[in-house]
């Protein structure tokens, strides 16, 4: 029978336990322990069933419970104490980054399809969703004025369950909003703020519901309403389900819903920032918006919105990028590129790598380099593949021209250092380490720290770590229906003194899970020395469409299920950032294999590196910039090379990934000195890479560079663009279209220079050229000597850039310029002179796909 109608009862919360509301509602206790240990301490079991969400947890709290804590002094004390404190955080206003204008409206708009926030707030699938919560929460710590953006799913991501042999199931729990620390956006005269959208000629409408991140917003979108179609209120049903279209739909409702969302809040931010390509139609929706309110051109508009736009790439696998068939695009937003003044087709080149090729698909991440002036990348390598993937949006440019850059991600140390280690480094550090900025100060005094403690204190988290694995193998054997000696193993699993090795993440294939199971039995001789036991704790889910990847899973969970390998190896089902916590937390190694160069940077090492835990990884994403030769920051599988046959590669490297597991991982950390007692060398490691990394892959230092590299300067770019009711940006498109027109018309000719018998290190050499410009002023190009060394075959292997001046004319009216170059190191050189447009407001030159060779670049 189903009712009739639903209510949500509200439990009557004492008067002194009011301030609980607060302390619920606002995220913080996802990375301040005190405030979740106050919930946790009222009645650990049912928190535990609550996963850690305070909200559904005083719902649930019997009334009498409610009633007696309102009696019990010192908890209404502490109650009051961690109030204080939440509101002494929110009110703090000190910031590391000198945003001008600050007047206490958020500058930064930062969109994103995914939010890893907390296990309780099931919007996240992995290290997309976990970046973009861990960005969110340094922007809190450090008062970046930011708020987000992305989309309430009312299923959430997929929830893994494995069937006996280890094939994965999913299912879709429904989530209640009202019992999440969550709340709807009403307006004063207390109606819910609606937005819509129009999709295929229908109007959607979302209602907006608000997670407090700290001290930032995030405000989340949802269709899911009786004003819509009953199929338009599934659109934000699931995180990466349905199909194409249905994506189209959520990145429509993401980018330009989110725009609207903004302005209905009543919010101006003046910077935008897209977490990836699926939410590049904000740049459309903004493009749309100053035309119809300033009078601007497309042009000028779109010269404004990119010039403030910033966009952060996270996928080196081509097929994971979005692209849509033009066809299907054509159905959203062909009235839409009327609203834009542009022909349908033009809208179209905008997605597109090559914008004359009608075939081409629709491409987010294309969009999103065509409509942002700051693009990166989230590791060094990750900036050099992504300059190289997208060469064909720049296509006369050399590769390293391609305007991409890298900012590294971090995680929020806060979120992920264990309980027990936060507490060394309060001891050490003094209090303030989480909201300190400058992290290299703070962790240098990792060495400060006790062997003894540090060892004692990673012991007990391996120790708890077993226990949790225990208990919830023993709840995943009931769900499956294991008989009482299958649960009896379960209580025996895993040894609390072992070497205890973590791998957790996605199952994707380039991830390469089955690396470690290429010589099972080479692996199991490894595990079984009864004097130096190894154990493995594995964890991670496939998409739901991607076979190999369950098969992965499925080999996996065969080898843990096997009589040699049911008590020391054991897969976890339902990763998510609970598990995470634990095993980074737990774990004495964290492995990842994946195959160079398709992690783009990988955090969860990170988060293992903050807790102590040494990383032993192949040298992709992070950790080829991580990794210290020396190894003493933790090993590395192989050295960075890149094979044509992943087959040879998976052998090579599954030997090198053994031998060091043998040769110095085990050995080092069974290495304990006279009296069985420390591994001094194995502590030292920890402390080297706690020290050496945490300064570097945090999120504080993350969103300090987006900060300093992009945020400030975008928003400069956007007040100098605006001002005058946007006269600069109406400037720049002009000239701009100007330069488009004349282009072609400029010449290069009589390239001199000096040509000594014999050229040193170090001795100059000078270079002439007579440049046609034909109508175009001096001041809109820069003539550029591009030199460098040259490779085996000729080609420039480095290269620098030298601005040429200009004195002088010839007599039949060309401009001479003149510039000097300098080799700094013997061996082949080479140059040739280029030009380049050139405006003071000009972010990027590279942004007009206008450049003139003197000579095609070798
Ligand atoms: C950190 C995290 C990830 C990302 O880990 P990678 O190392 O980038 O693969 C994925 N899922 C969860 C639950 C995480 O906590």
């Amino acid at each position: 029978m189903q009712p009739l109608r639903v209510y949500s009862v509200v439990p009557k919360l004492p008067a002194k336990l009011k301030p609980l509301w607060e302390l619920a509602y606002n995220l913080l206790f996802s990375w301040n322990d005190d405030i979740a240990s106050l919930f946790a301490q009222v009645d650990r079991k049912l928190w535990r069933e609550c996963s850690g969400n305070p909200v559904g947890f005083l719902n649930r709290l019997p009334q009498k419970t409610l009633e007696s804590l309102a009696e019990d002094e010192f908890f209404v004390e502490r109650v009051g104490d961690l109030r204080h404190t939440l509101e002494v955080y929110l009110s703090r206003k000190t910031t590391s980054i000198p945003f001008p204008d600050r007047d206490g409206q958020p500058v930064v708009a930062y969109f994103s399809l995914e939010y890893g926030i907390s296990a309780c707030l099931p919007i996240y699938s992995g290290g997309l969703g976990i970046l973009a919560g861990d960005h969110l929460k340094s922007a809190s710590d450090l008062c970046v004025p930011l708020v987000g953006i992305g989309i309430a799913y009312q299923q959430g991501f997929f929830r893994q369950y494995l069937t006996a042999d280890g094939w994965q199931q999913e299912r879709y729990p429904i989530y209640d909003f009202e019992q999440m620390p969550l709340s709807l956006c009403k307006d004063e005269a207390g109606e819910r703020i609606m937005v819509y959208v129009d999709l295929r000629g229908e109007r959607v409408f979302a209602q907006i519901w608000k997670a407090q991140v700290g001290r930032v917003a995030l405000y989340l979108l949802d269709t899911n309403v009786p004003e819509n179609q009953p199929a338009s209120r599934q659109i934000t049903n699931r995180l990466y389900g349905g199909d194409l279209e249905t994506r189209v739909r959520q990145e429509y409702l993401l980018g330009i819903g989110g725009i609207r969302a903004l302005e209905a809040l009543g919010l101006k931010p003046k910077v935008i920032h897209m977490n990836e390509g699926h939410s590049a139609f904000a740049g459309l929706e903004r493009i749309a918006n100053f035309m119809d309110k300033h009078k601007l051109s497309f042009e000028a508009a779109m010269e404004l919105v990119a010039s403030s736009s910033i966009f952060t790439t996270h996928t080196p696998v081509p097929a994971g990028n979005d692209r849509f068939p033009p066809d299907l695009i054509q159905l959203y937003f062909e009235d839409y590129a009327k609203r834009l003044g542009l022909a349908f087709k033009v809208l179209l080149a905008l997605g597109r790598e090559d914008p004359r090729n009608d075939s081409e698909h629709f491409c987010m991440p294309v969009l999103a380099l065509k409509l942002s002036r700051f693009n990166n990348g989230v590791s060094k390598l990750h900036g050099v593949v992504s300059r190289k993937m997208w060469n064909r949006v720049w296509n006369q440019y050399p590769v390293e021209d391609v305007p991409i850059g890298a900012i590294t991600n971090g995680v929020h140390v806060p979120t992920w250092v264990s309980q027990d280690m936060a507490a060394l480094y309060d001891r050490y550090f003094g209090a303030n380490w989480r909201e300190d900025p400058d992290t290299g100060r703070v962790f240098a005094q990792t060495h400060l720290i006790s062997d003894a403690e540090l060892w004692r204190t990673h012991e007990r988290l391996r120790e708890r770590l077993v226990g949790y694995v225990r208990e919830r193998l023993r709840e995943q054997l009931l769900a499956r229906g294991a008989k009482r000696m299958e649960l009896q193993t379960a209580e025996e699993v895993l040894d609390p003194q072992a070497l205890t090795i973590g791998f957790a993440r996605r199952f994707a294939t380039y991830k390469r899970a089955n690396l470690l199971l290429s010589d099972r039995e080479r692996l199991l001789k490894i595990m079984s020395e009864p004097q130096r036991p190894v154990q493995f704790v594995f964890a991670g889910k496939a998409h739901p469409h991607d076979n190999e990847g369950k098969k992965i899973i499925q080999e996996l969970v065969q080898l843990c299920n096997s009589a040699q390998c049911r008590f020391n190896m054991v897969f976890l089902e339902d990763y998510d950032m609970e598990i995470a916590s634990l095993l980074v937390q737990g774990v004495d190694v964290w492995l990842n294999t994946p195959r160079r160069p398709l992690e783009a940077c990988g955090t969860s090492g990170m988060k293992a590196m903050c807790n102590g835990v040494l990383n032993y990884s192949t040298l992709d994403g992070w950790w080829a910039e991580a990794w210290r030769p020396d190894n003493t920051v933790g090993w590395a599988v192989g050295m960075g090379e890149e094979y044509e046959d992943g087959g040879y590669q998976d052998f090579v490297e599954s030997q090198t990934l053994y031998n060091i597991l043998e040769n110095e991982i085990i050995p080092t950390f069974y290495d304990r000195g006279h009296h069985g007692s420390l591994p001094r060398n194995w502590i030292r490691k920890m402390k080297d890479s706690i020290s050496q990394l945490a300064p570097l892959y945090n999120s504080h230092r993350m969103v300090e560079d987006y900060a300093r590299i992009a945020y400030v300067p975008a928003l400069e770019n956007y007040n100098r663009l605006t001002r005058d009711d946007c006269a600069a940006a109406k400037d720049l498109a002009s000239w701009r279209m100007d330069m488009m027109t004349k282009w072609s018309s400029l010449d290069i000719r009589n390239i001199v220079a000096d040509d000594p018998e014999q050229l040193h290190v170090g001795d100059p050499v000078r270079v002439t050229a007579e440049v046609h410009l034909n109508g175009i002023r001096p001041q809109d190009v820069e003539v550029q000597i591009y030199a460098g060394h040259l490779d085996y075959e000729g080609k420039f292997a480095q290269r620098d850039t030298v601005i040429m001046r200009t004195m002088d004319t010839t007599a039949d009216g060309w401009n001479l310029y003149v510039g000097e170059i300098n080799p700094t190191e013997a061996g082949r050189f080479g140059f040739t002179v280029r030009i380049l447009p050139h405006h003071p407001l000009l972010l990027d030159s590279h942004s007009l796909g206008l450049i003139r060779w003197a000579a095609a670049p070798a």
